[in-house]
């Protein structure tokens, strides 16, 4: 039976003894994570969050008893042993931090015993995640994964006390709310007092940190969570945390300056990355004519290049055309690459095809200076002249081009092949840290689905004052002073400044399709909010989640989140969602399952 600890105070943690504790009576408690019998010594290796401390029975200084019960521990008992810290002399062991010192133990109780766990908890094990996820308390205790979490706990501890030493509130605002407009699809929660009708869990507290500006709290923030009931992506989760902020009185220089220095003090302290300020501002259109996206990773070149004008009358029919007809023609130049296989060339082709391109066009310029081309044959040597001019190619190089009516094509082929060939041919400078202000996001983009403009970022955004003219005249080239952040070509958070003129507001509503009614129905709670004295403010969120993986130097999210869910959005340890066990919860919320369902 699991013996209790009445009467023991644990001392410290694992790894809080050095070599001045020695000679030190201890009581150390924590999980097994070996135990060996090598003839009269048990050598038990004792670990907790904080990491791994030898544990020496002996019978000569444990006792008999003491020394039989060491005998049994097994891997993840948990234990409490109380012995003498003595030096290891010659034996160190320079992997663990600990491994000067060891605990000649005295006294031991078995507080819990263990079944063989379903993985090895350490680090590097082959196991699937889903194992792994389904016994998360259990790959929580790896040291690797462990370390990852208490790193985000420091992150969250950071920003609070950055943030308040910023004159920023943290403000709770309420989950079950009204919807929030973020371009996803709502979690619903039915009502049980008011049937037929629901709540919304929120997209993001959007509308609720505008209305604490409004109530003149002035600067706020909130490690958020969101909810966005979207099919799940990569780096996605259904449920995630924001670092969440809205401050009065500013534009977007000043919360692009907190928040550059925000970014600089998390680097700092957690990562030990200085970051240089002030980080480099691009507008959007830059980011996607030069890099096509709208998030572009710095860490490498090979910018894109628009020949548009070089091959307007040149021989190869498919690029006069498309400039004839108003389109675009771009290329990259790889860098030596003019040896790559026509089958890796036909690969990038392909991936082209499927990011939207018509074909990909290509020409490789050999040391030699013969050339070897998919349509090299139409032009004449001074129209090749010309354009391996423009692109800047030398011999050695490769060029790929795309051409399409759509620039969003063309830009979307370009970037896709661009991130391809920096991973493929290793032009990515791992250790580096590039961040980037993307500014003056367009206001509006269309959508085909909805035949009609949607918000880029939100309704709330402010449009450039410049371009408030435009809305009535040519909605889709508004820019709106939007912003994002981005590390290494994820966006890590973004936000805007907010309209906070009812006019502008209702004028916003009405030319993404809202009906007075409609807008009144959604928003009427904000828009009356509106007529009783509004500061201007703008604000920002980060993806908390992102920012952690980042700085713990995961590949995925799910590594700074306890209790992740999988792709299908299920949650494989608790078996979430599932059907509810009583019928009776249903009828009290006025709900009845479509057949197949039950
Ligand atoms: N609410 C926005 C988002 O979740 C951020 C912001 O505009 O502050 O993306």
């Amino acid at each position: 039976m699991a013996e209790s600890m009445k009467g023991l105070q644990r001392t410290c943690r694992c790894t809080e003894l050095d070599e001045s504790s020695i000679g030190k009576t201890v009581t150390m408690m924590g999980w097994v994570q070996k135990s060996r019998n090598k003839g009269g010594l048990v050598f038990t290796d004792l670990r907790d969050r904080s990491g791994i401390l030898q544990i020496v029975f002996e019978e000569c200084d444990c006792g008999a008893e003491v020394f039989e019960k060491a005998g049994r521990l097994r891997s993840e008992f948990v234990i409490a042993v109380t012995g003498v810290v003595r030096s290891r002399g010659k034996d160190q062991n320079k992997d663990l931090k600990t491994g000067a010192i060891e605990i000649s133990a005295r006294a031991l109780r078995i507080l819990s015993e263990s079944e063989v766990p379903p993985f090895p908890i350490e680090d590097g094990i082959k196991t699937k995640e889903e194992v792994r996820l389904r016994y998360r308390y259990l790959d929580l205790r790896r040291p690797e994964l462990a370390r990852k979490i208490m790193t985000r706990a420091q992150i969250a501890f950071k920003v609070r006390s950055f943030l308040q030493e910023e004159g920023f509130l943290e403000i709770e605002t309420p989950t079950l709310i009204k919807s929030t407009p973020e371009g996803a699809r709502d979690f619903l929660v039915p009502s049980r007092l008011h049937h037929g009708s629901f709540y919304a869990l929120p997209q993001s507290p959007q509308l609720l940190k505008q209305l604490l500006m409004v109530s003149g709290m002035d600067r706020y923030f909130q490690l958020a969570r969101c909810y966005r009931d979207e099919d799940l992506r990569a780096d996605r989760q259904p449920e995630f945390t924001q670092i969440d902020m809205e401050l009065s009185f500013v534009d977007v220089d000043d919360v692009i300056e907190v928040n550059e220095r925000l970014l600089q003090y998390l680097f700092r302290e957690i990562c030990n990355v200085e970051i240089p300020l002030p980080i480099p501002r691009m507008r959007w259109i830059d980011a996607m004519e030069t890099y096509g996206s709208d998030k572009p990773d710095m860490r490498f070149g090979m910018p894109l290049q628009d020949v548009t004008d070089v091959v307007k009358d040149c021989g190869f029919s498919v690029f006069r055309d498309c400039a004839a007809e108003g389109g675009w023609v771009k290329g990259i130049c790889v860098k030596g690459q003019a040896h790559m296989p026509r089958k890796k060339i036909d690969a990038y082709a392909e991936m082209a095809k499927e990011a939207g391109a018509k074909g990909l066009a290509w020409l490789s310029l050999q040391e030699d200076g013969s050339r070897k081309s998919s349509f090299a044959k139409f032009l004449s040597e001074d129209e090749l002249k010309a354009l391996e001019g423009a692109m800047g190619c030398v011999p050695g190089d490769l060029l790929l081009f795309v051409s399409d009516k759509k620039r969003e094509t063309v830009w979307n082929v370009l970037g896709t092949l661009r991130l391809a060939l920096g991973r493929d041919l290793s032009l990515i400078d791992e250790k580096a840290w590039k961040f980037l202000w993307v500014t003056e996001f367009p206001m509006f983009e269309w959508s085909d689905e909805l035949g009609r403009y949607q918000a880029m970022h939100h309704p709330f955004t402010m449009p450039m004052e410049e371009d408030l003219p435009m809305l009535d005249t040519d909605q889709g080239s508004v820019r709106a002073k939007a912003y994002d952040i981005v590390l290494n070509g994820t966006e890590l958070g973004g936000g805007s400044v907010r309209i906070h003129q009812a006019d502008v507001q209702e004028k916003m509503l009405e030319k993404l399709g809202f009906t007075p009614e409609m807008a009144d129905q959604q928003f009427g709670f904000l828009m009356q909010a509106f007529h009783y004295g509004v500061p201007p403010h703008a604000g920002l969120a980060y993806g908390l989640d992102r920012l952690a993986m980042w700085m713990v130097g995961s590949d995925t999210i799910r590594d700074v989140i306890a209790f992740p869910k999988i792709k299908d959005g299920s949650d494989p340890m608790m078996d979430a969602p599932a059907p509810v066990f009583d019928q009776q919860q249903l009828e009290d919320l006025g709900i009845r399952l479509a057949k197949e369902n039950q």
